[in-house]
């Protein structure tokens, strides 16, 4: 059986780690412009970089946001388009899988 205690504070502590990178990118995304043309180049390939990582970073936190809102009601562990459970190793990997296996991309 799996130990929603244990995958909680994986989830929570993974969320805090994720919100503290997040807030590490913001704060670097408020230094100055670069003078130099070249450094202004590459500091907007940087904001591509930057952008991304944030919509990732903000994508994770939302599914571990969905993951402990499961946990709360009871309903965590059970895939969300099918109902199955899903396999405690996948959630091992990936503590706040929606899917199982067979249902995941
Ligand atoms: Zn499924």
């Amino acid at each position: 059986m799996t130990d929603v205690e244990t995958l909680r504070r994986k989830l929570e502590s993974l969320r805090d780690e994720l919100s503290e990178r997040r807030e590490r990118i913001d704060a670097h995304g408020r230094d100055g412009v670069p003078a130099d043309f070249a450094e202004q180049v590459t500091a907007r390939e940087n904001d591509d970089v930057v952008q991304s990582l944030k919509v990732q970073i903000d994508g994770e936190l939302r599914q571990i946001g969905a993951a402990l809102k499961r946990i709360e009601a009871g309903e965590y562990g059970r895939c969300t388009r099918c109902g199955e459970d899903i396999a405690p190793a996948r959630l091992d990997v990936l503590p706040y899988a929606e899917h199982c296996t067979a249902c995941a991309d």
